[in-house]
């Protein structure tokens, strides 16, 4: 218990900033920092903070944070498929069973991210 006391500020100090927040006209959302679980709050301009870490990337909902997850291992797949891929045309005698295998990972990998990065996307260069 004390551990994650330990972590936080002073709870006087948060009470105050958020005061100062919202006398500043910033209004308190119902999401929380991902950080310290504190509400968040959104600013006249329009940014999202939290009153102990300041501005903060937010997620919105939980499907859209296992999307970036999703996404992050993904692209680190795609990117040993293809170091992988530059080893096994370096070592030929290794036959072709390896690099065949790679190759898949690689066209799925990128099959799957181009379904999630938007399948509507129009592709440029393609005109003409
Ligand atoms: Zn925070």
């Amino acid at each position: 218990m004390s551990l994650s006391e330990r972590r936080r500020p002073e709870g006087q100090d948060v009470v105050k900033k958020m005061a100062d927040l919202l006398r500043a006209g910033a209004a308190m959302l119902s999401e929380r920092c991902p950080i310290c679980g504190l509400p968040l709050f959104r600013l006249k301009s329009g940014e999202v903070v939290c009153p102990v870490h300041g501005r903060v990337y937010i997620v919105k909902t939980e499907s859209e944070a296992t999307r970036i997850t999703v996404q992050g291992v993904l692209e680190n797949l795609e990117r040993v498929a293809a170091e992988e891929i530059a080893k096994a045309l370096e070592k030929r005698d290794q036959g072709l069973d390896g690099l065949v295998k790679w190759l898949d990972v690689l066209e799925r990998t990128e099959r799957i991210l181009s379904i999630m990065q938007g399948s509507g996307k129009t592709r440029e260069g393609e005109k003409d």
